[in-house]
C-alpha cells in the first residue's frame, strides 16, 4: 500500500487490485427492462473478487444461507456472489415456482431436500444447513418472511427497503431479539470499497467541512411490475431509488438528518404511476449546518451518482450505485485517490453476515439502521403532502443506528 492509499483507507481488506481490467457494461440495481445478467467472461474480464484479503474458510465453517425469492436480484446477482464469498455457502432455496428452484438448486448444488415453496417454508427450522435466510422478495412482504424466519430460528439478511412503515421494521427488530437472531439489512453500499474511501474523505476533513451533497438515483421503468403497486412496493421511487440517497448520505456523514422538506410529481394519465409517484426530490439539513439534496425518478434517463462540496473540493461517485463499474472523482485530485478493482458488493455483504453469525458480532448495518431510513422516508411523504419542512430529532451520536465497522 502506498502513502497516498494510507491517505484514504485504514484498512487492507479495502483493496483490490488483482481484479482490474475491462468489464462488461454495467447494468443497474434496479434495471427494470431486464438485461441477462453480465458477468464479465474471456481472459481480459476477470471476474469481481472479495477485496476481504482474509483467507477463504473452509467449506464446513462456511455460514448456510437460504435465499427466499428467486427473481432477478437473486438469480443475477447473489447467486453469482456466493461463488466469490469466501465465508458463505448457498444452501437452500425458497420460491413458488418448483422448476425454476429445482433447476437453480441442480446448477449451484443446493441440496433437493433444500427446496421450500411459501408454504412450507417453516420447515426450514430443521434444517441445520441453513444459519441465514437472505429475504429477496417485494419490499412489503420483507416483515413476514422475516418473522417467519425469526421464528424458524434462523438469522436474517432483508433485501432494502426494509419494510414499508416504521411499524412493520420496528416488528421485525422486535422478533428477531426475542429470538435471538441477527437482523441485517443489505445496504450494499457501505460495505464497497470506493464508497468506503468517500466516507473517509468526509470523516477525516481531507478536503476540510463538506458543506453540501446532491445525490441522484433515477430509470426508467417501461413495465408494469410490483414496484409501481403501493401496496407492494410501499413508497415507489423513493423506497427503491431514493434510498440509495439517503442512506449512502447518512453513511458518508454519520449524521441524521433534523429536517426535511420534499414534493413528489406524478403525471397526469400516466397508467403506471396511477399508485406511485414518477418522482421525488427533498432536501435535508443535518445538524452540521450541512444541506443535502436528493432526487429519485422511475421516468427518467439511467443516473446513480453524488456529490460532496467541501471547503477546499469536491469529490463523489459517478457511477456510485451500480453493481459493477463505481468510478470515484476528486477536485483538486491531490492526492490521487487510490486505484481500487472492481469488487462483488454482495459478496462482501454476505462475508460481513457470515462474520457476525460465527464471531456473534452486531452486523454494522442493522435493523435500526432500515428503521431510521423508513422514518426519514415517512418524513418525505409527510412533507410533500403538506408542502413544509417536517423535522426529525436531533441525534448528537455519530452513527447512531450502525454496529461495529466491516472489516
Ligand atoms: P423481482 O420482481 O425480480 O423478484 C421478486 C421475487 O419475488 C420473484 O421471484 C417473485 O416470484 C417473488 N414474489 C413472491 N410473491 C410475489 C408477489 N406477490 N408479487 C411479486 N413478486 C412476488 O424483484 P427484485 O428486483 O429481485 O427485488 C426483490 C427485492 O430486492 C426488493 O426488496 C428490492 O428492493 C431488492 N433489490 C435490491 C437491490 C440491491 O441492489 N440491493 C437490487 C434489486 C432489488
Amino acid at each position: 500500500m502506498n502513502s497516498h492509499t494510507e491517505l484514504y483507507l485504514n484498512r487492507r481488506t479495502f483493496i483490490s487490485r488483482a481484479a482490474r481490467g475491462a468489464l462488461a457494461a454495467t447494468i443497474g440495481p434496479q434495471l427494470i427492462r431486464l438485461a441477462p445478467a453480465q458477468e464479465p467472461s474471456g481472459s481480459e474480464a476477470p471476474a469481481p473478487r472479495s477485496a476481504d484479503t482474509s483467507e477463504p474458510w473452509p467449506i464446513e465453517k462456511r455460514v448456510g444461507v437460504a435465499l427466499v425469492g428467486l427473481g432477478r436480484l437473486s438469480i443475477q446477482e447473489l447467486i453469482p456472489a456466493f461463488r466469490v464469498s469466501k465465508k458463505a455457502k448457498l444452501t437452500a432455496l425458497v420460491s413458488g415456482d418448483p422448476a425454476k428452484a429445482q433447476r437453480l438448486a441442480q446448477e449451484n448444488g443446493v441440496n433437493a431436500e433444500s427446496i421450500y415453496d411459501y408454504h412450507n417454508f417453516g420447515r426450514i427450522k430443521a434444517n441445520s444447513d441453513v444459519q441465514v435466510v437472505y429475504i429477496v422478495l417485494p419490499n412489503s412482504m420483507h416483515a413476514e418472511y422475516t418473522i417467519r424466519a425469526a421464528r424458524a430460528g434462523k438469522h436474517v439478511l432483508c433485501e432494502k427497503p426494509m419494510e414499508v412503515s416504521v411499524t412493520k421494521c420496528q416488528q421485525m427488530i422486535s422478533e428477531c431479539r426475542h429470538a435471538k437472531v441477527k437482523l441485517m439489512v443489505a445496504y450494499r453500499i457501505q460495505y464497497e470499497p470506493m464508497n468506503r474511501v468517500m466516507q473517509r474523505l468526509v470523516r477525516q476533513k481531507t478536503f476540510g467541512d463538506v458543506k453540501y451533497i446532491e445525490s441522484a438515483n433515477l430509470l426508467k421503468v417501461e413495465q408494469m411490475e410490483w414496484r409501481l403497486s403501493k401496496e407492494l412496493s410501499g413508497s415507489g421511487p423513493v423506497g427503491d431509488l431514493g434510498i440509495y440517497c439517503l442512506n449512502t448520505i447518512r453513511f458518508l456523514l454519520g449524521e441524521e438528518p433534523t429536517e426535511v422538506f420534499a414534493q413528489t410529481f406524478r403525471p397526469a394519465g400516466d397508467p403506471r404511476f396511477k399508485e406511485v409517484d414518477a418522482t421525488a426530490v427533498w432536501q435535508m439539513r443535518f445538524p452540521s449546518g450541512l444541506v443535502a439534496n436528493c432526487t429519485c425518478s422511475f421516468d427518467a434517463h439511467h443516473t446513480q451518482s453524488y456529490r460532496a462540496v467541501a471547503d477546499r473540493g469536491t469529490f463523489g461517485m459517478d457511477p456510485a450505485f451500480p453493481y459493477r463499474g463505481l468510478k470515484m472523482f476528486v477536485q483538486p485530485n491531490e492526492p490521487p485517490l487510490p486505484q481500487i478493482g472492481q469488487t462483488d458488493q454482495f459478496a462482501y455483504e454476505l462475508d460481513h453476515m457470515a462474520d457476525c453469525v460465527v464471531n456473534d458480532r452486531e452486523p454494522y448495518t442493522p435493523g435500526e439502521e432500515g428503521l431510521q431510513d423508513q422514518r426519514v422516508i415517512e418524513a418525505i411523504f409527510e412533507s410533500a403532502k403538506h408542502g413544509k419542512i417536517v423535522k426529525l430529532p436531533k441525534i448528537d451520536k455519530l452513527d447512531a443506528f450502525r454496529g461495529l465497522a466491516a472489516g
